[in-house]
């Protein structure tokens, strides 16, 4: 007999799944440490965006290097095959994250994109606290 629920089993899965925590995740425990408050992946505004602090009135997307297109970055390499559907695919998605950033800010969000590779060892502790500055700050 299965003595697990499907929420139980789903939530151990992840755990299992989650082992080396998510880019979003570190950013959300960094904040949650510093007290402020945030929601996840609000499907109310445009985009989704990956944290929601409505005290603040900010949004933040943490995005992948790759699937997003960040320029200028060494995480970032178009494929030597399929070139073609690859730079049609990211430049969509590009297009995508302008579209979403300039209609949040059209609704007065502040809006902060943390990228992966600002998130590596060696920047990381740089990276959040420019964040967290950026969220405290953007009111004064
Ligand atoms: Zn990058």
């Amino acid at each position: 007999m299965d003595v697990h629920n499907k929420e139980t089993r789903s939530y151990n899965m992840s755990c299992i799944k989650g082992k080396n925590t998510k880019p979003e995740e570190i950013v959300r425990k960094y904040l949650f440490s510093h007290g402020l408050r945030y929601r996840k992946n609000d499907k109310k505004l445009p985009g989704t965006p990956d944290i929601v602090l409505p005290k603040y009135k900010t949004v933040i997307f943490v995005n992948g290097c790759f699937w997003h297109g960040h320029e200028n970055c060494r995480y970032f390499v178009v494929p030597k095959t399929n070139t073609e559907f690859w730079t049609n695919k990211i430049e969509t998605n590009r297009q995508r994250d302008n579209r979403k950033i300039n209609d949040l800010k059209r609704l007065g969000w502040n809006v902060i994109v943390i990228w992966e590779c600002q998130l590596k060892k060696y920047v990381i502790e740089d990276t959040l606290n420019a964040v967290l500055n950026g969220i405290l700050h953007e009111n004064d």
